[in-house]
């Protein structure tokens, strides 16, 4: 089975090739010459139809897309689903992370979640998409700590295991991402 990943995040990229099966064929959107589409929804969920959507008119292919963040309690769920712009339409990774350190100045309560929704649609018209979702919860450190993955995982503490998302090798942070348990569900759904 081949189908388009519709992201021109390369570090999203390895991280969904390496949790779906070797028997799937997976092509991503940037060797389509794909540009992003506008992300004009107010939800992950509509965000990621719009992507999968737009990619599967483009391509001609079945489309996975994934629309991700981070929502932040005492921010009351920001940046949600403006996190890959919370500092600023072309903001990098950096800039969005010392944004959202800015923002939690002074807050005691540092309880976060990151959300993935992930769509598969089988052509431009289905009226019946695959959605699947995944949570992971953590806390939001006051200085980053890492260098692995992307995003906020430098600042994204799990207490459990004492570590940040950026201090874990991707094969560990895919066996408790929030992308790894919506792509799990979503690879039992195909199969
Ligand atoms: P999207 O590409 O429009 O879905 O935006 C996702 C944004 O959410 C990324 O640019 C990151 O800022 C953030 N994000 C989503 N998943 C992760 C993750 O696994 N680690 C760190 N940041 C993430």
């Amino acid at each position: 089975m081949r189908f388009l990943v519709a992201t021109n995040n390369t570090h999203k990229f390895r991280e969904i090739r390496e949790l779906m099966p070797d028997k799937f064929e997976l092509v991503n959107q940037i060797e389509f010459n794909i540009p992003s589409p506008k992300e004009t929804g107010l939800t992950f969920i509509e965000n990621a139809l719009i992507k999968a959507r737009h990619a599967s008119i483009k391509s001609g292919l079945p489309a996975i897309a994934d629309d991700s963040g981070l929502a932040v309690e005492a921010l009351g769920g920001k940046p949600g689903i403006y996190s890959s712009r919370f500092g600023g339409p072309t903001a990098t990774d950096n800039q969005n992370t010392q944004k959202l350190l800015k923002e939690m100045e002074g807050k005691d309560n540092r309880t976060a979640c990151f959300h993935c929704v992930v769509v598969l649609v089988r052509n431009e018209f289905d009226p019946v998409p695959l959605v699947t979702q995944g949570i992971l919860k953590g806390e939001i450190l006051i200085t980053p700590k890492g260098k692995e993955g992307f995003g906020y995982d430098s600042i994204f503490f799990l207490p459990d295991i004492k570590k940040t998302v950026a201090e874990l090798p991707i094969h560990e942070k895919n066996k408790l991402s929030h992308r790894a348990e919506a792509l799990r569900q979503l690879t039992r759904m195909i199969q």
